[in-house]
């Protein structure tokens, strides 16, 4: 008998009982035996069980000592590798060769998602889609939700496509989170949309400008960039976004424009 695990609240541990969200996830996953799968923190198996046998080689991360012996001792099949690592940090190209098509699948650890995530749209091989559970709000921050807009939505919109495909309620897991929660789907773009040279000067350009979300984007890029507001006042003028706009306002692609325009103009 494998002694009990118990669920760990620093580990963002909730795992998936209900059979139908596990269904769905599944089914997004559309699998077929040619595919390699990546399962970010497995757990105990929720969907690691629905996944293993309709693929051709899989692949779970899990960071919890005890559960990854856990996993070891009940999947022993060939096609099945589980790593003890950390997903916020770990290189996949150390297990899938560049080039090769990979699928990514999990219920994150709330704590780590963000990280977990911009992780592997950093790294190569890229995966040809993620399907993710998150905390609702972080979805809703992802896919650049109106009302919860910000760094992050433009921080991940350099990498990929985003939608939230259901949302998820407390009582779909054990031990039930605080939050709801929801099933996103992350398609990375061939090449992201700023470029390695100009990546660095941009994400900075970005988070100064959003020093606070009440302020004007007059004031908060001005102040947070150290830009005089007369320069800004043009470069806001030059595009047409209006002054009285909130950082949480603009479109990833205007935030591209008016870091272009500065660069090119006054750097
Ligand atoms: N997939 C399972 C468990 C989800 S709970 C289910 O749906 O039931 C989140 C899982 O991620 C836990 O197993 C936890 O131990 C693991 N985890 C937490 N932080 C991690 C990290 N940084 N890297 C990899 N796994 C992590």
């Amino acid at each position: 008998m494998s002694r009990r695990i118990y669920a760990k609240k620093s580990l963002s541990q909730n795992f998936l009982i209900d059979t139908k969200i596990k269904s769905k996830i599944i089914e997004c996953l559309d699998l077929n035996h040619n595919d390699i799968v990546v399962e970010i923190g497995p757990g105990r198996g929720a969907l690691t069980e629905r996944i293993y046998n309709n693929v051709n080689k899989f692949f779970g991360i899990e960071l919890d000592d005890d559960l990854y012996s856990y996993l070891q001792l009940k999947y022993q099949n060939e096609n099945i590798e589980i790593i003890n690592d950390d997903a916020r940090k770990i290189d996949i190209s150390d297990f899938i060769k560049n080039d090769i098509e990979y699928k990514l699948v999990g219920n994150l650890p709330y704590k780590s998602a963000n990280k977990i995530i911009l992780n592997f749209l950093n790294s190569l091989p890229k995966p040809k889609f993620m399907i993710v559970m998150v905390q609702l709000e972080v979805a809703k921050r992802i896919i650049g939700d109106e009302k919860f807009r910000g760094f992050l939505t433009v921080l991940i919109g350099i990498y990929c496509k985003s939608e939230i495909l259901f949302k998820v309620k407390p009582t779909s897991f054990k031990p039930k989170p605080k939050v709801n929660s929801a099933v996103i789907k992350l398609v990375p773009y061939d090449t992201p949309k700023v470029d390695d040279e100009n990546i660095e000067g941009f994400m900075d350009f970005v988070a100064k400008s959003f020093v606070s979300r009440r302020k004007t984007v007059l004031n908060s890029i001005a102040a947070g960039n150290k830009i005089s507001k007369d320069i800004v006042t043009q470069l806001l003028n030059s595009l047409q976004i209006n002054k009285e706009f909130r950082p949480q306002n603009l479109e990833l692609d205007q935030w591209l424009e008016l870091y272009y325009l500065y660069k090119n103009r006054y750097e």
